[in-house]
């Protein structure tokens, strides 16, 4: 057997084992060749009356990341963006994997994703008011704020978690919150 052939035989087996773990419901059924995941969180596959799908808390991807299904046991597929390094650490984890796309990922539904960034800046006085200012203009759930300075207080880290449609606005609030004044740099995290 080649390695193609052998990777196509666990490919099936993988698919095989994961329609075994169908659970009913938000899913329907459509011949395509990709799982396509759904701002509901369901998604559709070839061949199966459905699967539970989530998005993977290690990486938190939102919809126009690029990302990747895979197979847990029981649990359905868990969606990861394909630059997970929790994802890689997992053994044989290539095995497990299933090709996803974002149904839409330009989608403004109203279900949100949790994003996560990082923020360095000077240490003053309405830095974090002018911060938020800028993440409510874009979302109503900010869900976790934690500011603090450095040893000699002379900057800031802030950390915010929010909830975003999509890829597309997180990229405009990072690029809002870079032209706040004295604000360094602004970063995305896994979570
Ligand atoms: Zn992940």
């Amino acid at each position: 057997m080649t390695e193609k052939e052998r990777r196509e035989e666990e490919r099936a087996k993988a698919k095989a084992e994961a329609e075994e773990l169908v659970k009913g419901g938000e899913v329907k059924v459509e011949n395509k060749e990709t799982l396509k995941v759904k701002h509901e969180g369901g998604v559709v596959i070839e061949g199966a009356s459905g699967l539970l799908v989530r998005i993977a808390k290690c990486c938190n991807p939102v919809p126009g990341d690029d990302i990747v299904g895979y197979i847990t046991k029981g649990r359905g597929v868990a969606i990861h963006r394909v630059d997970c390094m929790n994802l890689r650490a997992q053994e044989n984890y290539e095995q497990r994997l299933l090709d996803v796309e974002w149904e839409d990922q330009y989608s403004n539904s109203n279900k949100e994703y949790m994003a996560h960034i990082d923020i360095y800046g000077l240490n003053r006085t309405g830095l974090l008011n002018d911060v938020l200012q800028v993440l409510s203009n874009t979302t109503k759930n900010i869900s976790t704020v934690n500011a603090q300075p450095t040893k000699d207080m002379k900057f800031a880290n802030i950390h915010v978690s929010f909830g975003i449609a999509n890829l597309s606005t997180l990229t405009t609030v990072v690029d809002k919150i870079k032209s706040v004044p004295e604000v360094y740099s602004v970063k995305r995290t896994n979570g």
